[in-house]
């Protein structure tokens, strides 16, 4: 090999643009995210229930523990949907997004978008797809979405029939193979914890909970096929916006029950473990950008960092 050759065929490696050969064995897997979102969910309702999937994504995965759905500084957001799922899904906090409660008076999605903006910014050909049944996810906060289901449940039985749609379609669209970014949002265990409390004594959150694991079944099925049959490697992360005390969990910043959370970080590439690190709301957009392997603008003016790399107690 010439050595003007050889520095082209390492640019080309360096790049990471090197195409996969005929057989498939050198190819590097596209990084691709799942992100489950599950509305009002307490992590030690989770074990109370029976859950057989997450119970297999926290056992392979990585378990933070100590998830924080408030800023360290004074940002004004009530613990309440709209400020956490903008947390969620911009990677920043309510001083920067400007959701402080559910009017999204004030939102500044202009300056920071959904993160499925900044994944198109980085790569304009990738493809993103957002599934979800608490209408403001779909009218308020999400851009840049190629495939969107608004389930658009409005009261607590809407969201059984929800959930129940959303999770096939998304399934489906994760097996069709398009999307490198898949956001899976299930209304149904807050509207349950509304109806009959946020508690793992509760059978009914409970049982909510049991539904959703159930759904969540069916994307890991059609990853687990996604991987078997083609070059792709999932992370799949889950996470919430509160938890819940009583039948609510507005007003909540002294209440841990309410605003200490988890997130779960799970797939092939994630070394397993559990850590008590404090972790934050805004640690979801910066781990996916991470996987993706998106290093975040500084214009971007995100505020999480990465869980992947966070140190495992066990
Ligand atoms: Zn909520």
């Amino acid at each position: 090999m010439s050595a003007t050759w050889g520095r082209f065929v390492f640019a080309i490696l360096c790049a990471g643009i090197l195409a996969p050969d005929s057989s498939g064995a050198e190819a590097k897997p596209i990084h691709k995210v799942l992100l489950i979102g599950i509305d009002g969910c307490r992590p030690d309702a989770i074990e109370a229930a029976h859950t057989p999937h997450l119970d297999r994504l926290i056992k392979q995965g990585l378990y933070c523990e100590n998830t924080d759905i408030l800023a360290s500084r004074e940002t004004k957001g009530d613990t309440v949907s709209g400020p956490g799922w903008s947390n969620l899904l911009t990677g920043v906090w309510p001083d920067k997004h400007g959701v402080v409660d559910n009017s999204f008076k004030g939102s500044n999605y202009q300056e920071y978008p959904h993160f499925f903006a900044r994944v198109k910014e980085a790569r304009p050909e990738s493809k993103t797809a957002s599934f979800s049944s608490w209408p403001p996810i779909a009218e308020k906060i999400l851009s840049h979405s190629d495939e969107t289901i608004n389930a658009k449940a409005q009261h607590a039985q809407d969201y059984l029939v929800a959930d129940d749609e959303l999770s096939t379609a998304a399934a489906k669209c994760i097996r069709a193979g398009k999307s490198e970014v898949v956001v899976c949002y299930f209304g149904q265990v807050d509207e349950t914890g509304h109806g009959n409390g946020f508690h793992p004594t509760v059978k009914k959150y409970v049982e909510s909970i049991e539904r959703v694991d159930g759904y969540i079944g069916r994307l890991l099925e059609a990853i687990d096929e996604r991987q078997k049959t083609s070059p792709e490697t999932w992370l799949i992360l889950v996470c919430t916006d509160h938890g819940g005390l009583g039948t609510n969990h507005g007003g909540g910043r002294e209440k841990p029950e309410i605003r200490q959370v988890f997130i779960i970080a799970s797939g092939a590439e994630v070394k397993a473990g559990k850590t008590s690190e404090p972790t934050y709301q805004v640690d979801i957009v910066a781990t996916a950008l991470d996987y993706l392997g998106i290093v975040p603008q500084a214009n971007w003016k995100l505020e999480g960092q990465s869980v992947l790399d966070l140190k495992r107690s066990e």
